[in-house]
């Protein structure tokens, strides 16, 4: 397997001259077999350029995607309405996430079309949309992909996705708070809550679940969208730091973690430094740390034939090729 990052910010788009080498655009993974067959996790802006790709290779004829949400926050469906092969006629679009029906997800989905926010409803873009519920271990198979979803913490619940295909496995856990000082529930939280002993017991509960369904993977990819000191000021915003996801990579045997979903507020220069800094920390304890930026692909397992990562800012990989 190989996986390319289209999107790594995470809350809002933040293209600009001090987002140049990492990339302003949201949330959005794409990950390939060996043979070919292809899946996307979350639907970002990031996707707009992945769609431009997809719809280069299809030439006109329609195609079968499918597309893993990990929550419908903003950050992570914006990109659906701009994705090109879903103007193709004959196209079928898969999409699954954790919400209680799929009915519900439809819903979800065809209200960001709605009239008041886009020109193009839904229900009249040529392809066809298809919605499924996944539920937290739950595995289920798509082509050469088994897929576990995995609870994670996060406001209004979110999902991450252990994939496993080509003899690799690797994981895309985004977006999550840690699980000792807030549990996020089906309310808005202005400030962490005080935990009940239920509370604490369903935190450790989730942690433990989460690192079990981890252990071994090749590579995780996790919501790092925090440094320390600005976690310490909002705990409650659902997201973690890259020293909470190195803990649990380490505990479970993970060989690589790549920090996404940066803040939208972290400079080029910002990410070099954390860059730097988060890969010194991780070769102590015996995990390889890389961050994401935009157009980065790194192999998943051993797959020799794949490119290696080249570094932001230096590699054809920086800008997504994007037919005109
Ligand atoms: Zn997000
Ligand atoms: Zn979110």
């Amino acid at each position: 397997m190989q996986i390319t990052f289209w999107g790594v910010r995470g809350s809002y788009p933040v293209p600009g001259a001090a987002t140049v080498r990492y990339g302003g655009q949201t949330s959005c993974v794409e990950v390939r077999s060996a043979s070919g067959e292809s899946l996307i996790v979350d639907a970002g802006t990031g996707m707009r350029a992945l769609g431009n790709k997809l719809a280069g290779e299809a030439q006109g004829r329609p195609g079968h995607y499918h597309v893993l949400l990990s929550h419908v926050h903003w950050d992570h469906i914006q990109g659906l309405p701009f994705f090109s092969p879903a103007y193709i006629p004959g196209t079928q679009i898969s999409v699954y996430a954790l919400l209680t029906a799929a009915d519900e997800l439809n819903q979800v989905i065809g209200g960001i079309t709605r009239a008041e926010f886009f020109p193009q409803p839904l229900a009249s873009v040529p392809a066809n949309f298809d919605f499924h519920q996944v539920e937290p271990g739950v595995e289920f198979t798509i082509g050469a992909f088994t897929i576990s979803p995995i609870a994670l913490n996060h406001p209004f619940g979110s999902v991450g996705y252990r994939i496993d295909g080509d003899d690799a496995s690797w994981a895309y856990v985004s977006d999550t708070a840690p699980f000792d000082q807030v549990l996020h529930k089906q309310h808005f939280l202005s400030g962490p809550e005080p935990l009940s002993t239920t509370d604490q017991t369903s935190l450790v509960a989730m942690r433990a679940a989460l690192v079990e369904r981890l252990r071994g993977c090749d590579t995780v990819v996790y919501d790092t969208h925090f440094l320390p000191e600005e976690y310490a000021k909002f705990p409650h915003y659902g997201h973690s730091t890259p020293d909470q996801a190195l803990d649990i990579c380490v505990e479970a045997n993970v060989r690589r973690l790549v920090l996404y979903h940066h803040a939208p507020s972290h400079t080029d220069d910002q990410m070099d430094s954390i860059a730097a800094s988060y890969l010194a920390k991780g070769a102590l304890r015996g995990v390889e740390v890389l961050t994401s930026f935009e157009g980065m692909s790194i192999p998943i397992g051993s797959a020799p034939s794949f490119d290696e990562p080249t570094r932001p800012g230096t590699g054809v990989h920086d800008v997504p090729q994007v037919p005109k």
